[in-house]
């Protein structure tokens, strides 16, 4: 008898991919978010992957799986032989722990035969088992409609026994789907949008522009805290730290004070792309929401998306703030991103950003500055660390 995890991967997630490449991906994305737990085997068989503990802590074997994207549930299980008396003895051990840690007072037994060959229907092993917990296992009552726990006695060419089913949070596995580079901002949007791009498989290289030493270094912890969690789903995110502030003071010298903010955001933009082309990313991604701020207009968001040639994904183009908030706190960014660090945004921040920029306007007040070279010196003097979740 041993314990082990059951991961659920939803078979719609297979149309028009590759299953195998699909499956082994994910595997390997499972080993990655638990190496450092110890060695666990991960074995897959008809269509659900098994991981065996090997002395790990169950809480946080589940923690860390149901944030490895493309699973969509998880289950601890006990795998006994496929035999009708070690699945009673089993399914009445189980009862009586749930009982213990989690005060269940009624139950109910659910089976599925998946081997034609067991000798039991479904409905008779679901019967036998809860006739012999039943009389076993203290006050414990039967309750066909709303029981505290069902029981799930799933025979194969092992049996499994478990009764607690964790939500995964679906998508696709990382790295099915290329790589991007997400502009990581400190705000609450922007790791919320990093976040929805890698559940779609899509893995994430981040980009950090601070206006040091007029943005501290705790703002820049608060990035790296940022990134860390995201890296507990992801795993290891490569960061690029930017110093925006030479370029913002050249703007600033030179161009109208409206423009600002639209001119930082086309730089922020083409070094992205840079940084892309030069790590073999297919697309930038923002946090961007339509009408959020003044730099997010259709006309904003049109000159901004004119500074590169690379797609932009934008995930949270049509969603309001307190849906990204909701998400935000359910993925464990939220608390970080509220820290009320500067911003490098907040920098020579104009008194009125214009909100319908023009290209032609935009372009004219670029002319006079060295785009080129500004870049070029900015990603030569640009920090790259490489961040994993516990650090
Ligand atoms: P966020 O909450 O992500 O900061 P926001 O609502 O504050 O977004 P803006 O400040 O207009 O919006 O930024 C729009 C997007 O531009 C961000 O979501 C992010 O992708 C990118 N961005 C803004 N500031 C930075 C920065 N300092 N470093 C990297 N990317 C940035
Ligand atoms: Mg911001």
């Amino acid at each position: 008898m041993k314990k082990v995890l059951i991961v659920r991967y939803g078979e719609i997630a297979l149309k028009g991919l590759n299953k195998s490449h699909f499956e082994q991906k994910l595997i390997r994305n499972i080993q990655g978010n638990i190496k450092d737990l110890g060695e666990a085997r991960i074995y897959k068989s008809n269509g659900l992957i098994y991981v065996a503990f090997n002395g790990q802590d169950e809480e946080e074997m589940i923690e860390r799986i149901v944030k490895v994207f493309g699973i969509v549930s998880v289950s601890p299980a006990w795998e006994i032989e496929a035999d009708m008396d070690i699945i009673k003895e089993t399914a009445l051990k189980h009862a009586m722990e749930r009982i213990e840690e989690d005060q269940v007072k009624t139950f109910k037994v659910e089976s599925r035969r998946g081997d034609k060959g067991f000798p039991f229907q479904s409905p008779q092993i679901s019967r036998e088992v809860g006739a012999y917990i039943l009389p076993r296992a203290g006050n414990l009552k039967v309750d066909v409609h709303e029981p505290d726990m069902i029981i799930h006695v799933d025979v194969r060419e092992k049996a499994y026994i478990y009764s607690k089913k964790i939500p995964g949070f679906g998508g696709l596995p990382l790295g099915t789907n290329g790589k991007g580079v997400l502009l990581l901002s400190g705000g609450i949007d922007s790791p919320v949008a990093g976040w929805m791009m890698a559940k779609r498989g899509v893995e994430i290289e981040a980009v950090h522009y601070h206006s040091y030493p007029f943005t501290s270094e705790r703002a820049k912890e608060k990035v790296l805290e940022l990134t860390r969690i995201l890296a507990s789903y992801c795993g290891p995110i490569r960061l690029h730290l930017v110093n925006l502030l030479p370029i913002q003071k050249e703007i600033h010298e030179k161009c109208p004070e409206e423009e600002m903010t639209i001119l930082s955001r086309r730089f922020m933009m083409k070094i992205g792309e840079k940084i892309a082309k030069n790590n073999g990313c297919n697309a930038l991604i923002t946090g961007e929401s339509i009408g959020q701020v003044a730099s997010q207009t259709i006309q904003g968001l049109t000159v901004t998306n004119e500074a590169v040639s690379l797609p932009v994904f934008r995930p949270l183009i049509a969603l309001d703030k307190v849906d990204i908030i909701e998400i935000a706190k359910k993925i464990g960014t939220f608390e970080i991103s509220i820290l009320p660090y500067e911003d490098c945004c907040t920098v020579f921040l104009p008194k009125r950003p214009v909100t319908k920029p023009k290209i032609e306007k935009i372009l004219a007040s670029e002319e006079k500055l060295e785009v080129e070279k500004l870049i070029e010196e900015a990603i030569v003097h640009m920090e790259v660390i490489e961040i994993s979740m516990e650090e």
